[in-house]
């Protein structure tokens, strides 16, 4: 499916429906160009999962972890690109908590049931195409308005 958002508030609120219905090993990976707003949705989905902290990009550590309703993985593999596969983060993406991935595509290797999300840079507008390999996340998808 297809979602545009023309402000970061509604990039925010589309994160926000999408965190609502998200459950424990839920995995959500992130692609798009820098700037695309894989950030900023991230910030919507841990607003609906109860996070008090401020969520920023984690380009620098690949992993941020932060509490709320479930845990939420917030991973940026930019810089693993073409290291290969990195199996640590597997007990992360495959654990009880809710993980997001940025730059999904550069790890080597597949991720399991997982929602995709591909952004893309439009004029005046960001547009967001939903993509799933599982049925786990048609509830999901059916929650977003
Ligand atoms: P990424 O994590 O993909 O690199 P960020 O979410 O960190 O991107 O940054 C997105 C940038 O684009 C921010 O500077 C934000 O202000 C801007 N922006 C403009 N329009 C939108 C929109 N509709 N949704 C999200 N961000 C937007
Ligand atoms: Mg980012």
């Amino acid at each position: 499916m297809e979602y545009f958002t023309k402000t970061v508030e509604e990039t925010i609120k589309l994160g926000e429906m999408i965190g609502d219905s998200l459950f424990p090993g839920a995995i959500i990976t992130l692609n798009g160009d820098l700037g695309a707003g894989k950030t900023t949705l991230t910030k919507g989905i841990a607003k609906a999962l109860g996070v008090k902290r401020i969520v920023n990009s984690p380009t620098f550590t690949i992993l941020k972890i932060y509490e709320g309703k479930l845990t939420l993985y917030h991973m940026d593999v930019y810089r693993l690109d073409g290291i290969g596969y990195d199996y640590d983060l597997e007990e992360y993406l495959y654990g009880e908590g809710v993980s997001v991935v940025e730059w999904s595509d550069n790890i080597k290797g597949s991720i399991d049931e997982h929602l995709r999300i591909d952004i893309y840079q439009e004029d005046g507008q960001r547009k967001f195409i939903l993509s799933t390999n599982s049925k786990k996340y048609d509830p999901v998808m059916r929650g977003i308005k």
